[in-house]
């Protein structure tokens, strides 16, 4: 098996991690309700999509998150 001739140092491989993060959540407005939500998805509050219902949301989700 071929093995690297050299370790790398700490220093290059803290290089090579740079770009290796992870991004933030883009959300958009709902158009129905005007409550942040993802992006080409139902929204998880008022079901709506394109400015239709396709989901019903029976419970009233809670704001905030909880721990558990
Ligand atoms: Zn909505």
């Amino acid at each position: 098996m071929a093995l690297p001739k050299r370790k790398i140092s700490k220093t290059r491989g803290a290089k090579k991690r740079t770009h290796k993060k992870i991004s933030l959540v883009s959300l958009n407005k709902c158009k129905h309700c005007g409550r942040m939500k993802k992006p080409h998805a139902v929204c998880p509050y008022c079901g709506y999509y394109n400015g239709k219902q396709i989901i019903e949301i029976k419970e009233k989700k809670k704001e905030g998150k909880s721990k558990s």
